[in-house]
């Protein structure tokens, strides 16, 4: 069985409002001469291109899907927020939540991006592919119900959650997310729900300022079915490896879920401008490794991940060919430029030691 890459070209035409970096122009913010938002579609478009350049593109099944149905979005967004998104779509466009700009067909485009991770995420579940990659965009782990926020527009893994629930093929799942963001908004919709299993690794304090402390463990029937994992800035390959062992593996044992969805984003990256982390190409191959690990061990290798953040253009296509390649077990490999000189730029021995005290705290507190 192969590996899937469901993509479109649809999703590159998504465009934000006018920004400079995350900073609306106005006042004292001068436009950027190139590019506007950080989610621009180059980083996108770039990890695509790689994998033709590399021939990794003839290992992977390429394929498109159909945008998520209306009553598929409406199982996770409230229609007063499909209908809003909608009008102002129709009329060229507009910003309803926090730093989520569309443009003119918008509320399309985001339906297909969510469209791919459900088509990606019921492959799976199938048995059509062994797993599969969407490089859907906009991206959707920031975006609550009814809340777009931080360049998300609909959540993408949790309209493929429910759609997959809708059809029978899954009940318990267990989503990581490895942005260097908090997903804030999965962890909200499935707050409630001890079925889904939802872990965050991410940089403290960056976006949202408010969320992702160790502390919030889920509400009510979904009590401890949420586990949020804060690292400090500057923290490397050691510390993401550690958080992985230490706290991701053995919670996702305790959960058994049917299958494994990654929120994968690369703005855990040395060079992304939305974070401030050392997590390198090999990072993300060696936490790949983790998870389809995992994966084969618990659901006979089931695992689906949703592109989320990356925002260095040059670099989100070296680690995001690094997991496609390790998702298709393939020897293609396209060598990190930049390899040699992050693996010298990683943090110091006392930097480590502080990340691996505080996952020992957390790992004390989980009883694992
Ligand atoms: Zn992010």
């Amino acid at each position: 069985m192969s590996t899937g890459f469901f993509w479109d070209e649809r999703c590159f035409w998504h465009s934000g409002g006018n920004y400079a970096g995350t900073a609306p122009v106005g006042g004292l913010v001068q436009p950027l001469a190139a590019g506007g938002l950080p989610e621009n579609p180059e980083t996108k478009r770039r990890l695509r291109n790689i994998l033709d350049v590399t021939g990794l593109a003839r290992a992977l099944e390429m394929s498109s899907a159909d945008p998520a149905p209306r009553d598929a979005l409406l199982r996770v967004h409230p229609a007063t927020y499909l209908d809003a998104f909608k009008a102002a779509s129709d009329a060229g466009g507009g910003e309803l939540g926090l730093r989520a700009p569309f443009g003119p067909g918008g509320y399309e485009i985001a339906a297909l991006s969510a469209g791919l991770s459900v088509a990606a995420l019921r492959a799976v579940l199938r048995g059509d592919l062994r797993n599969a990659y969407a490089l859907s965009r906009p991206p959707g782990h920031h975006c609550t119900a009814d809340f777009p926020n931080g360049f998300c527009l609909f959540n993408n893994i949790a309209v493929a959650i429910h759609a997959a629930r809708a059809e029978g093929l899954a009940r318990r799942v267990a989503v990581l997310d490895w942005d260097v963001h908090h997903g804030n908004g999965t962890e909200a919709i499935f707050a409630d729900d001890p079925d889904v299993l939802t872990i965050s690794i991410h940089q403290e304090r960056n976006y949202p300022l408010e969320t992702g402390d160790f502390e919030d463990r889920g509400s009510g029937a979904g009590l401890g079915a949420n586990l949020n994992i804060p690292l400090p800035p500057g923290t490397g390959h050691a510390g993401y490896l550690m958080a992985m062992d230490r706290l991701v593996a053995p919670a996702i044992r305790a959960h058994a879920p049917e299958v494994i969805v990654v929120a994968c984003g690369y703005d855990a990256g040395p060079l992304d401008p939305l974070g401030r982390m050392l997590a390198t190409a090999e990072t993300f191959a060696a936490m790949t490794d983790r998870v389809m690990a995992l994966a084969d061990d618990l659901c006979a290798g089931r695992l689906m991940m949703a592109h989320e953040g990356g925002y260095s253009e040059v670099y989100v296509p070296f680690s995001g060919h690094a997991v496609l390649a390790r998702m298709a077990g393939s020897g293609i490999d396209a060598p990190d430029p930049l390899g040699d000189t992050f693996a010298r730029r990683q943090p110091g021995a006392d930097h480590d030691a502080m990340v691996a005290a505080r996952i020992d705290a957390m790992a004390q507190a989980l009883g694992v």
